[in-house]
């Protein structure tokens, strides 16, 4: 069973008096362990398709499943969304987005802590999650001292914490140099293969395409078939 199923996935907004089909019939699985790679210019529905899969919101059409649970379809409750998000789903974002009044080791507690882990568990597992990222120096450290890549894997640590079946990642390089883009996401390809995650990752960097284990185009809303390569 996929860790992610998306089956005839639709996303229409109305604008500007017009209809928008941001997505038009996605379908896609993911399986434990897997990295994929999402491209696709500019528009052509690849952050509708995350926040969908990420149960941020509704699709017009179609549904999500997660380990051969359907959890999201058109009118399914938001309330219930948002608990499973945040039990089974880790994000990262283009920003880091750390709370700055918080330490780096707190950033990634808090996120547990929120799951009911008692603050000393969590602040513990936090400083281990970090030290696997090679961040243990940085623990203490607020996140205004951090560089721009330990901040990301910072967020990395975070959306880890609760340890998810899932990644969803969307452009999580973009403001890095290659280096540390790089370094990113060869953290993901680690998680990927140590842990069995999915982790899906939506970019247009292509020095990274040889640590995917598949990329999906998108073109106009949709899966573009036979493109391999970026
Ligand atoms: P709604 O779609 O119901 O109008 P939203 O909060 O999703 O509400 O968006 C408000 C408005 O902002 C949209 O109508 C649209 O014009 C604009 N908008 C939001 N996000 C985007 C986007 N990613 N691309 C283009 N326009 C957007
Ligand atoms: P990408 O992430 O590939 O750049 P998006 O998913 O952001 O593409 O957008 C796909 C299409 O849907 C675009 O035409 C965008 O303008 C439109 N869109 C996305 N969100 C909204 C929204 N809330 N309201 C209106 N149009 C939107």
């Amino acid at each position: 069973v996929p860790v992610l199923s998306v089956r005839a996935l639709t996303r229409h907004y109305t604008a500007g008096g017009g209809l928008v089909r941001a997505l038009d019939g996605v379908s896609l699985d993911v399986a434990a362990g897997e990295l994929v790679g999402i491209f696709g210019p500019s528009g052509s529905g690849k952050s509708t398709f995350l926040m969908l899969a990420g149960l941020l919101e509704n699709p017009t059409s179609g549904d999500v499943w997660l380990a051969g649970e359907r959890v999201s379809h058109a009118g399914a409750d938001l309330d219930a969304l948002r608990e499973t998000r945040r039990k089974r789903i880790g994000f990262v974002f283009q920003k880091a987005n750390l709370i700055p009044f918080l330490s780096a080791v707190e950033n990634v507690a808090l996120s547990l802590e929120i799951a009911d882990v008692a603050p000393a568990d969590a602040r513990a597992h936090g400083r281990r999650l970090l030290a696997a990222l090679d961040l243990a120096h940085r623990a203490d450290s607020l996140p205004a001292k951090l560089s721009g890549g330990e901040q990301q894997r910072v967020a990395v640590a975070r959306a880890l914490a609760n340890a998810p079946p899932l990644i969803l990642a969307d452009e999580p390089t973009a403001a890095l140099d290659s280096v540390r883009g790089r370094q990113v996401m060869e953290i993901f390809r680690r998680i990927a293969a140590a842990h069995g995650t999915a982790v899906l990752v939506i970019t247009h960097d292509p020095r990274s395409t040889d640590l995917f284990d598949r990329i999906v185009h998108f073109e106009d809303g949709r899966v573009c078939a036979g493109k391999a390569h970026p």
